[in-house]
């Protein structure tokens, strides 16, 4: 790559594309600079602004409603399951009002359960799904993976994700519409639509929000070990709910056809325990574990400005916890750590 002197569109930008379309088996993808300007041109492309209504999940980093707040539009929060953390039919449809332009869907901590129920409710209301699939590379429901069953899903690839290239991020499309494709590959690249002559050809304009060349050749080479990583994965997530399933801690739930990539293993703590106190002490311990996420409508910032706090969302933002997961982690050691602290009763 650094022989070819091309930094960025070259055939690494290309051939990550490629892969990628070819890995989710959506109809059309696109590299970004991020999930969040991945999420963001959607919403442009939609034509969402002041007035609008976004319907979004609420569980989840709070980049998801940040995009449609930065538009002008008002992000529109929709509780979630207590047991899989992602937005709910009955739910999305209590909140559909005539000023409701789309629905960003969460799979929350790549978890798709649910996504393809929340597109039938979609497309019944003639409503345009973006699916905020941050967390969800390699995730599948009913034998499809994220990337082709919402009308366009953002991946990203920052340093928490399964795969990452620094930063980065993808928008795919689940089918295929010319101006659509032709209007992403436009915006994302200042609004070129080709050459003329020598010249490229500034046929409307845009936006620099592209992946680079180095980028795209560290996601090539992670791509190739997704699903064995997966694999992995699953099995250090079933362990842990083995070993603390007796002591009430609840998993994340996952429909019996997903295929979960297990971005991050989370569970909800017992009712006795004060999660944060366990964070704590496990630290202390030398365990690192986190939160699971946020209850974005419980931020000062949207607290304050729409007063409308989820009641599950928030419940979870306050009992759930991510344990660790990387290769070759020791969960029987960290299971045990876990356990002796709730039964000592020290949280
Ligand atoms: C990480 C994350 C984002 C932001 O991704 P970036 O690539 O850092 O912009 C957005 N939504 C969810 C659900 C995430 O987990």
């Amino acid at each position: 790559m650094f022989d070819s002197g091309i930094l960025t569109r070259g055939i690494n930008v290309d051939g990550f594309r490629a892969e990628i379309l070819e890995f989710t088996g959506a109809a059309a993808c696109f590299l970004t600079s991020s999930a969040t300007t991945a999420l963001w041109v959607c919403l442009k492309h939609l034509g969402v602004g002041h007035g609008d209504e976004v319907i979004v999940s609420d569980f989840s980093f709070p980049a998801t409603a940040n995009v449609v707040e930065d538009l002008g539009a008002t992000p529109v929060f929709a509780d979630v399951s207590l047991d899989t953390f992602n937005m709910q039919p009955e739910v999305l449809e209590s909140r559909i009002t005539a000023r409701t332009r789309a629905v960003i869907f969460v799979d929350s901590l790549g978890n798709p359960t649910g996504l393809t129920a929340i597109a039938e409710v979609c497309r019944k209301h003639g409503l345009p799904l973006i699916e905020d699939a941050a967390c969800a590379l390699g995730s599948s429901e009913g034998g499809r993976r994220c990337g082709s069953i919402a009308d366009m899903t953002c991946f990203s690839f920052h340093p928490r994700k399964l795969l990452t290239t620094g930063e980065g991020g993808a928008v795919t499309l689940s089918s295929v519409d010319v101006d659509r494709v032709e209007w992403f590959s436009r915006k994302l690249n200042h609004g070129a639509g080709g050459l003329d002559g020598c010249s490229l050809d500034f046929v409307d304009y845009g936006y620099n929000f592209r992946l680079s060349e180095p980028q795209a050749v560290i996601g090539r080479a992670q791509l190739k070990k997704l699903e064995s990583i997966i694999t992995e994965r699953n099995s250090i997530r079933t362990d842990y709910i083995n070993r603390l399933h007796a002591y009430g801690f609840l998993p994340q739930v996952v429909g019996e056809n997903v295929v979960f990539n297990c971005q991050s293993i989370v569970f909800r703590v017992p009712k006795k325990v004060a999660r944060d106190v366990l964070i704590m002490r496990l630290r202390e311990l030398g365990v690192e574990t986190a939160i699971g996420t946020y209850c974005q409508s419980g931020t000062r910032y949207y607290r304050t400005r729409y007063h409308d706090v989820q009641l599950n969302s928030a419940e979870l933002q306050n009992s759930t916890i991510t344990f660790p997961c990387f290769t070759g982690v020791n969960v029987e050691e960290i299971c045990g750590k876990v356990v002796d602290i709730v039964e000592r009763s020290l949280v």
